[in-house]
């Protein structure tokens, strides 16, 4: 395993550990394929019986140490990258469910995720209840089931900046001996560990803040190695019972604490195939160097702009959790001490109509469907994402109707006011 450096060495360094006479950049291996000298070496390969790279579907050096790296800055003991924030929750989660399985959803999850989770996979016969993620501990316990494998939430919840209750969501997962799994990607491991909190599988989008330039879509799926799928044994049989598509072997027998991302490798990427492509996974690697110096600009910049936003008279409301007024301050003082990350939802009187000739008077920050990375942008989800939805029906989906998402870049601060003073001035 890597020693074990801090979060702003391993950023820079962790990963690829480049030996006598090989590259300091971390190579990127273009090849669908890799050679073997022996039918029977590669043979071995194929019943997992050795370790080694035989196609890129399955696993490839470059995303390997990139994963790496991100299982390092999270503190796990195993990860992989996919080829999108979505395919790192669909396996994270299909990785321990099949049909019949019923899995718990925070109703502030990411849209998309959304629709993954309550849509899509209820068409593979994987059931769920969405609860609040402010429920009671009592509603929270009465949202199990006998067939639920795992709960759902994100740490930083995009767009509504809810921060999870970690210590209620662990413990009541644990208690009903199911594993909790968290989306990690608006906070990034530099200003969250969702591993030190309880949360044993954490996921990214690491199109966002990690790869940090807009450049290539990504995730990507972290195991602490902390839950026991062998005290569920019947629970989660893909992991403790033969897998006949490897005659038979037990992942958790002949894998131990790997034995989950092991799993989603060789079974899932193997029939499902959404790898990362090693070039995205190199540009995510130089993005992930600079993300320790990033993040905190990043932060520093939204407090600003919130600060600035919670002063105007046209501002009806702001949501960030570093403002002191924030429903999640407290919260995201304890679980992000260093800050949350930089993006901020906020409302303008007059609602709708304002909040969209406001955009469009922005010069600096662009309306672009994207969020959390280096350049500030702005994105009106009433008008967007959620565009095909009523006012009420975006009540209930938690997304105000005048609601901007502001994303933070990095940015002059100063310019990024000025954007949105002269936006205010011109409505
Ligand atoms: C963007 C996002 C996703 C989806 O990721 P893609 O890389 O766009 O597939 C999932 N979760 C969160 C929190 C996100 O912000």
């Amino acid at each position: 395993m890597s020693e074990k450096y801090s979060i702003e060495t391993t950023c820079v360094q962790g990963g690829w550990k480049p030996k006598k006479g090989e590259p300091r950049v971390l190579p990127i291996y273009q090849s669908t394929t890799f050679k073997y000298d022996t039918s029977e070496q590669m043979g071995r390969l194929f019943d997992l019986e050795d370790s080694g790279y035989f196609y890129t579907r399955l696993q490839n050096p470059t995303n390997d140490y990139v994963a790496q790296k991100i299982c390092d800055l999270e503190g796990g003991v195993a990860a992989m990258l996919t080829s999108s924030g979505q395919a790192a929750n669909y396996y994270a989660v299909f990785n321990i469910c099949e049909a019949g399985s019923h899995i718990i959803v925070s109703s502030s999850v990411y849209g998309g995720t959304f629709n993954l989770l309550t849509c899509t996979l209820k068409k593979m016969g994987i059931d769920s209840t969405v609860i609040d993620p402010d429920c009671t501990e009592d509603e929270l316990h009465a949202a199990f089931q006998d067939n639920t494998r795992a709960v759902f939430a994100e740490s930083l919840a995009n767009p509504t900046l809810a921060v999870l209750d970690f210590d209620k969501f662990a413990k009541a997962a644990h208690s009903h001996g199911v594993p909790l799994i968290v989306d990690n990607t608006f906070p990034t491991p530099v200003n969250c560990r969702p591993f030190v909190y309880g949360a044993d599988i954490v996921t990214h989008s690491t199109t966002k803040y990690m790869d940090g330039h807009a450049m290539s879509v990504g995730g990507c799926i972290v195991d602490s190695g902390n839950f026991d799928w062998e005290t569920y044994a019947d629970r989660y049989p893909g992991l403790t019972k033969p897998d006949e598509s490897y005659h038979g072997i037990i992942y958790t027998e002949r894998f131990g604490k790997a034995a989950y991302i092991t799993k989603a490798t060789a079974q899932l990427m193997r029939d499902l195939g959404s790898i990362q492509s090693p070039q995205n996974a190199f540009l995510l690697n130089a993005g992930l160097e600079t993300l320790h110096l990033r993040m905190p600009r990043h932060c520093e910049n939204a407090q600003r702009v919130a600060e600035y936003l919670s002063e105007r008279d046209e501002v009806a409301w702001v949501r960030y959790p570093g403002l002191k007024t924030d429903r999640y301050h407290e919260r995201a003082l304890r679980y992000m001490p260093n800050g949350t990350c930089g993006v901020l939802a906020f409302g303008l009187k007059g609602g709708r109509e304002v909040a969209v000739r406001f955009m469009d008077h922005l010069k600096l920050a662009a309306i672009v469907t994207h969020v959390a990375d280096a350049r500030t942008c702005v994105l009106h989800p009433a008008s967007h994402t959620h565009r095909q939805m009523t006012d009420e029906q975006l009540k209930e989906a938690g997304v105000e109707p005048d609601l901007i998402r502001f994303s933070c870049g990095i940015e002059n601060v100063g310019d990024i006011i000025a954007d949105v003073e002269q936006a205010l001035a011109d409505l």
